[in-house]
């Protein structure tokens, strides 16, 4: 069962959520295990005033795993009050710079606040030869750290692995990770990612058109942090930049409109909706009531736009 302890500072899309079960008492007075912040909530990698680029945290037991290191993933987390000394594992969907920027910055600076145990790194190759060019890239810095401050050397707490293929991704005492493949073009592979953990399953669907394969992970989920383009408003976004033609028919082919990701909540029978990876991110013409009335034709649980430093 999921217990949402939501601490937002957007009333208004909590207040526009639709009916919750009650929690009991017992259990509001109970810390969940298993915490949901966004860290960013926004699509693509132009730095905003509002919304990052895509970063989330999930934190069982106060164990902390990344899903995506968009631009300020560091700084979202110590925003959120979450310590970076804390990282276990990070998780990157695919290799967009929205959802990987700061994928080395998040290791350099979780290692330079006082980082001394082991992380695992996931994602699609070449995350190997990205690590290892990020860490030579940074060799002067590392360097100095460790004779100047004494730190122990960086490179051999992280521990690389490429993911290729759907299934089991990893499995410990707090969380079981697994992925599905996400129909993203050109970007091959593209990954969305499961946590089952003791009191939750939560679902992150990266970025992907109307995937199938997404509507099998999240099958029952308790949560589903699914994409979400407003199609009518993808004009406004792109006259902005030299290359319109080009960007919009990837926004539209490879993303999900916020209609069909209610279709695909409501297919995987999840309870949560949360809107995240929203494009447009910084739309003022667009908002929360609108995200949420266009997913709420299709699908009848919760809904939550996501804003960033919101916790579910
Ligand atoms: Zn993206
Ligand atoms: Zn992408």
């Amino acid at each position: 069962m999921s217990s949402l302890s939501r601490r937002s500072f957007v009333t208004g899309a909590v207040l526009a959520a639709a009916a919750r079960p009650a929690r009991g008492l017992a259990r509001a007075a109970v810390t969940p295990r298993t915490r949901l912040i966004v860290l960013a909530s926004g699509g693509g990698p132009r730095p905003r005033k509002e919304r990052g680029s895509t970063a989330h945290a999930v934190i069982v037991d106060g164990v902390l795993y990344v899903v995506d290191c968009g631009n300020g993933v560091a700084r979202q987390l110590a925003t959120a009050g979450v310590p970076l000394t804390a990282l276990r594992h990070v998780l990157v969907t695919h290799h967009h710079s929205d959802h990987n920027a700061d994928y080395g910055n998040l290791l350099l600076l979780a290692w330079a606040s006082g980082l001394r145990t082991p992380v695992d790194t996931w994602g699609p190759p070449p995350l190997a030869k990205m690590t290892r060019l990020f860490f030579e890239m940074n060799a002067v810095d590392i360097d100095i750290r460790i004779a100047d401050e004494g730190r122990i050397p960086l490179a051999p707490l992280i521990t690389v692995h490429e993911l290729t293929g759907i299934g089991p991704v990893m499995q410990d005492e707090r969380v079981k990770i697994s992925a599905t493949l996400v129909d993203h073009p050109p970007v091959i592979p593209a990954f969305a990612f499961r946590f089952d953990t003791p009191d939750r399953s939560i679902v992150f669907s990266g970025d992907t058109n109307r995937s199938d394969n997404l509507v099998r992970l999240a099958r029952g989920a308790d949560v589903l942090v699914h994409e979400a383009l407003y199609v009518p408003a993808v004009d406004r976004l792109v006259a902005r930049v030299p290359n319109a033609a080009t960007l919009k028919k990837h926004i539209i082919d490879s993303h999900t409109s916020v209609e069909d990701v209610g279709r695909v909540a409501a297919a995987a029978g999840v309870k949560t909706l949360v809107i995240s990876h929203l494009v447009p991110a910084d739309d003022p013409a667009v908002t929360d009531r609108m995200w949420i009335d266009a997913a709420r034709a299709h699908f009848a649980g919760e809904i939550v736009v996501a804003r960033d430093g919101m916790e579910l």
